[in-house]
């Protein structure tokens, strides 16, 4: 009987078990497709958003918006896209069309008078599609192709001598967008190289102070050879003579320079 009750009970406890691992696969599920759909719309919102990666919009680049938007943004604060993208955008998410937040921003290009340009590579370092060529200290240039007219060289540079074009071009986000992919990647892997540098270096110091620690160690340790050892008196007994002679060159009394006789 008793048996029987602790079978009934052990099969009600696999039961609750397996309900219990059943809801929480179920939980996971639905967490993980609402994550897809999550990532999915954002993927649709980026899709719309021009690319330049300005950050007017008050983030650090169109992905982050599109990300933002998915939680609720507004979808009115994009300048570079302007109307076509408001619409674009309340179409997909079946959200009124509001009127631009900002002032709508014509394509343009960056162009640099280089006569002017002092080669600080400040340029260089802001733009976030890798569009502007040139060294330090030599005359820098920008590949209108690949310019989004996002105006974040312009800032930087410290003699002013970058003009933002007006430009009739068919816009190009997937290329922008690849672009701007390609740049943080050789950001972070320049990041990487100077850290894989940094402790590269740092591991050299360390190993040449233990190597040095332990020569001396080493010296200490070791008894000198006879040979060695003697040169080691000898060294010791003539600076002991030196000491010596040095003392009794102080005790001396002083030269009496006056001339006078005290002997009687
Ligand atoms: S293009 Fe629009 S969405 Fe992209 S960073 Fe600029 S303002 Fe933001
Ligand atoms: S060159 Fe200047 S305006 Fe053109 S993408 Fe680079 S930072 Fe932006
Ligand atoms: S920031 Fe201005 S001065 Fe410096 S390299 Fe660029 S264009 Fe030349």
């Amino acid at each position: 009987m008793i048996a029987t009750a602790s079978i009934i009970a052990a099969i009600a406890t696999l039961g609750a078990i397996g309900t219990a691992s059943t809801l929480m696969l179920r939980i996971a599920e639905t967490k993980s497709r609402e994550l897809t759909e999550k990532i999915d719309i954002i993927t649709l919102i980026d899709d719309l958003l021009p690319q330049t990666q300005c950050g007017e919009c008050g983030h650090m680049g169109c992905k982050p918006y599109a990300a933002a938007i998915a939680q609720g943004e507004a979808i009115n604060r994009c300048p570079p896209g302007g109307d076509a993208t408001i619409a674009a955008l309340a179409n997909l998410l079946d959200k009124p069309i509001a009127p631009l937040d900002g002032i709508a921003k014509p394509d343009r290009v960056a162009f640099i008078r280089e006569a002017e340009c002092i080669g600080c590579t400040k340029c260089i370092q802001a733009c976030p599609v890798d569009a502007i060529v040139g060294a330090a200290k030599l005359m820098h240039t920008v590949i209108a192709d690949e310019c989004t007219g996002c105006d974040l060289c312009l800032e930087p540079c410290p003699v002013d001598c970058i003009d933002m074009l007006p430009i009739e071009r068919a816009p190009q986000p997937a290329h922008y967008r690849m672009r701007f992919i390609a740049h943080n990647a050789r950001i972070e892997r320049e990041a990487r190289e100077r850290e894989l540098q940094r402790s590269e270096r740092a591991n050299r110091i360390e190993k040449k102070v233990e190597a040095q620690a332990a020569a001396e160690k080493l010296a200490a340790a070791e008894p000198a050879s006879p040979a060695v050892k003697s040169r080691q008196d000898e060294i010791r007994a003539a600076i002991a003579r030196a000491k010596a002679k040095k003392s009794a060159v102080r005790i001396q009394p002083p030269i009496d320079t006056t001339g006078n006789d005290n002997a009687h």
